[in-house]
C-alpha cells in the first residue's frame, strides 16, 4: 500500500484552475521528484498534500488514512479535525525560504515542536535536536540565531526541524532555490543521504541532474496537469512528450 495517494486533485484560485486532475502514489521508502516550469502548480500540489491549502475536489490518503475525498456533490470532503491532525503528524515540509523562527536559537527552532506538539520533555527534545544538528554537521551552531547562519546552514536547520518530528514522509519545495549556487550541493547531499536511509520524500526541484539521480519516480508537471511520469530513465532518457523535451532542453 502506498504511503501517499493522491487521486484527481483539483484546485482553482479565483476561478483559474491550478491543479487539474493530479494523481500520484508514493510508496514507502520511495523518492518522487517533481519538475516543471514556474507556475505549473508544483507548490500548490505540495501545499494541498500537506494541508496548507484545501483542494476543491479529489482524494488524498496518507499512511492508509483518508485526509480528503470527493463527496456526492463533487466537492472535497475533509476528514474530521482529529484525523487531519494525525495525518499532519506523519508529514514534514521543508520550504524554499527556510521559514525558521528568527527570534529562536537554532536549538529551540528544532526542539520547540517536539516539546509543544509531541509533549516531549525539554531535555529529551534538546538531546534529539543536538543529534540532528550533529547529523547536519551543525553541532557548533546550536546557540546561534538563524540570521547568523548561511542560507545552506539555515536550510539544514530547517531539515533538522522537520526530522525532529519523526515524519514518515518529507516534502521539499525547491529547497535550494533560495541559495547561492555554491551552497546548493550541501543541501542536495543531505537529501541524497536521507534517500540512502530510505526516507520517503517528495521533492520539487529545478536541479535536473539531482531530480534524475535521486528519484525512483519523476513527475513532470505543466499547467496543472502531469504531462509525463515514470522512472528517471523513462522521463529523462526516453522522453515521450514534446512538452517535456522542450522543458528538459533548457537545462542542457
Ligand atoms: P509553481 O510552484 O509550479 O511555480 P504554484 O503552485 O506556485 O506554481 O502556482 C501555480 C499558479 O497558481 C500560479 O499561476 C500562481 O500565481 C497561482 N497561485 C498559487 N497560489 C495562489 C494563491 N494563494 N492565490 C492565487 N493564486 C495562486
Ligand atoms: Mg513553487
Amino acid at each position: 500500500m502506498p504511503l501517499l495517494t493522491a487521486r484527481n486533485l483539483y484546485k482553482s484560485f479565483d476561478g483559474t484552475g491550478v491543479l487539474k486532475g493530479i494523481s500520484l502514489d508514493v510508496d514507502k521508502g520511495e523518492v518522487l521528484t517533481v519538475i516543471g516550469p514556474s507556475g505549473s502548480g508544483k507548490s500548490t500540489l505540495l501545499r494541498c498534500m500537506t494541508q496548507l491549502e484545501a483542494v476543491d475536489r479529489g482524494e488524498i490518503s496518507v499512511c492508509g488514512e483518508t485526509l480528503v475525498k470527493t463527496g456526492e456533490n463533487q466537492s472535497a470532503v475533509y476528514s474530521d479535525r482529529a484525523a487531519c491532525r494525525r495525518i499532519a503528524l506523519h508529514i514534514g515540509l521543508v520550504f524554499q525560504n527556510f521559514n525558521l523562527f528568527p527570534h529562536f536559537s537554532v536549538l529551540r527552532n528544532i526542539a520547540e515542536a517536539p516539546m509543544h506538539v509531541l509533549g516531549k520533555k525539554k531535555a529529551e527534545a534538546e538531546a534529539s535536536a543536538m543529534e540532528l544538528l550533529k547529523k547536519m554537521e551543525l553541532s557548533d551552531k546550536a546557540d546561534f540565531y538563524p540570521c547568523q547562519l548561511s542560507g545552506g546552514q539555515q536550510q539544514r536547520v530547517s531539515i533538522a526541524r522537520a526530522l525532529a518530528m519523526n515524519p514518515d514522509l518529507l516534502f521539499f519545495d525547491e529547497p535550494t532555490s533560495a541559495l547561492d549556487p555554491e551552497l546548493t550541493g550541501e543541501i542536495l547531499k543531505v537529501i541524497r543521504d536521507l534517500a540512502a536511509e530510505h526516507m520517503t520524500m517528495v521533492v520539487v526541484t529545478h536541479e535536473m541532474a539531482f531530480a534524475r539521480d535521486v528519484a525512483d519516480q519523476v513527475v513532470f508537471m505543466a499547467d496543472g496537469v502531469i504531462v509525463e511520469q515514470g522512472t528517471p530513465e523513462q522521463v529523462f532518457a526516453n522522453t515521450q512528450s514534446e512538452r517535456t523535451k522542450a522543458f528538459l532542453s533548457r537545462f542542457n
